[in-house]
């Protein structure tokens, strides 16, 4: 096993949880163990010798074993920690992490995520000991399916059971280092063992149902510098031409993982959504006889309208529109407000957020007319930290916009999916919108990604999502 020896001084980071290597902190690279007493060392070799997804062993400048990496010797980030032991990779250790994060995620007391009916981040990279590695599992039924055989509206996931039989999965998947890329057999041949074992049963006696197809999404940008090309498709089984349905917080959405952006469906926002409904109006009956109070909400980015659909589905009185560039996905936001039952109370407007927030502010005058909720949940600005200064005008101009345009009383919800912006800088972002609109906020909630989405400690990059809940006084 070749060994990376660290510079002094650079252990901290990594004893500390952080699982990366950058190429600047290798001070050399070792063919082999420490030599016997009296016998000749390890040979030097030189970060050309280093093939790329090899496991090797890391170590301190005064060589303390600090873990078992995979390299790439293409990338800044040379190698990426998988174990703080000697542990080989093979089938087995990926049956074993796989098996580990599903039963974090299912455990009573900790995430307790019900896998019969809910669809889960499985395995989120770094932050489930797995560098590079995401498996996203979409639980429900071929929407084709749904349409032939059940009318109700809103659509209920008993409902669909009763009329289809148990909900079937489906897995995207990401290879987004080289080191898991060059295993992704092994991935795919562990990952089938442990979901369709017979043995495996999530914790309320559930046993896992049959997986019905894998697609591959491995077209985010990391992979470029990995050395990587960017990849999609089908890699086992089916999925349905028309898309699927699956269910989040009760919730019908229908999702297409050959078409959709990313993986279909963003579900570190599951939790953020179902929050953000309850401040409608706080979902509360109308008055008898009365029609309800119209509350306007403003989904920005919508992507399939999640955040829109809740809030119109927690009070009849919502009349929502949703914004987004991408005509396919605001396509979606129509079939998830059939699906849902909400008629004409979602709309959509294909336009740039930016540009819709400034013609709203020049030809909406009268403060009665102005939103009830605002959500602003757009693509991450800031890649990179280097694009941070850039990224923070462009989310304060949409905070500054969007705060402008509320009512006395109304929410702003607001995120960041930018893991180079953190919470502290986020907040006084909002600060300095909100001084700059001469208003005054109450922060009423501050919150993260969903606990599928786990935050590794020492690892700040896997706390990526913020996501503030505002009332304007
Ligand atoms: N809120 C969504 C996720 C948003 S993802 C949810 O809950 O699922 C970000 C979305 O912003 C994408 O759908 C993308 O098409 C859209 N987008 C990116 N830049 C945009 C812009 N300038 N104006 C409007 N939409 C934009």
């Amino acid at each position: 096993m070749k060994r990376i020896i660290l510079k002094p001084n650079e252990k901290k980071r990594i004893l500390q949880g952080h699982p990366w290597v950058y190429d600047n902190e290798v001070d050399r690279i070792l063919d082999g163990p420490a030599s016997k007493p009296g016998g000749a060392g390890p040979a030097k070799l030189g970060v050309k010798d280093l093939i790329p997804g090899e496991a090797v062993d890391v170590e301190s400048s005064r060589k303390a074993y600090l873990g078992r990496a995979f390299v790439n010797p293409h990338s800044k980030i040379i190698a990426r920690i998988y174990s703080p032991s000697k542990e080989g990779v093979d089938k087995g250790f990926f049956k074993h992490r796989i098996r580990d994060a599903i039963e974090r995620r299912t455990l009573a007391g900790g995430m307790a995520l019900d896998l019969h009916q809910d669809s889960a981040r499985l395995v989120f990279a770094e932050a489930d000991f797995l560098p590079g590695l995401i498996i996203d599992r979409f639980v429900g039924w071929p929407l084709k399916d749904i349409k032939n055989a059940v009318t109700l509206r809103p659509l209920t996931f008993e409902a669909a059971e009763a009329a289809l039989g148990p909900p079937q999965s489906w897995l995207a998947i990401q290879f987004l280092s080289f080191g898991m890329d060059s295993r992704r057999e092994e991935i795919l041949a562990a990952l089938e063992e442990v979901l369709e074992q017979d043995g495996f049963i999530i914790p309320d006696d559930v046993p896992l149902g049959k997986c019905a197809g894998v697609v591959e999404k491995s077209t985010a940008k990391v992979r470029e510098l990995e050395g990587l090309p960017l990849q999609e498709g089908l890699i086992r089984g089916n999925f349905p031409a028309e898309g699927i349905i699956i269910f989040e917080n009760g919730l019908p959405f229908m999702l297409n993982l050959i078409d959709g952006q990313k993986t279909g469906h963003f579900l570190d926002q599951r939790d953020n959504r179902r929050v953000a409904a309850a401040y409608v109006g706080a979902g509360a009956p109308a008055p008898a006889g009365n029609e309800p109070p119209v509350l306007r909400v403003l989904d920005a980015f919508s992507y399939t309208g999640g955040f829109g659909i809740h809030a119109a589905a927690a009070n009849p009185g919502a009349q929502v529109i949703c914004v987004d560039t991408s005509a396919e996905a605001l396509e979606t936001v129509r079939i998830n407000a059939e699906l849902n039952g909400l008629g004409g109370r979602v709309s959509t407007e294909e336009a740039d957020v930016f540009e819709y927030l400034r013609d709203a502010e020049r030809r909406i005058k009268d403060p009665e007319e102005y939103y009830d909720l605002i959500i602003l949940d757009p693509p991450a600005f800031a890649k990179i930290r280097s694009a941070l200064e850039g990224a923070l005008r462009g989310y304060k101009e949409i905070n500054l916009r969007a705060i402008n345009m509320l009512k006395p009383g109304g929410v702003l919800i607001t995120c960041s999916c930018s893991h180079a912006l953190d919470e502290t800088r986020f907040r006084y972002m909002v600060t300095e919108a909100a001084a700059d609109a001469g208003r005054r906020l109450i922060m009423l909630d501050f919150r993260r990604q969903a606990a599928d989405h786990p935050v590794l400690v020492g690892y700040e990059e896997s706390l990526y999502l913020k996501c503030g809940i505002y009332r304007v006084v």
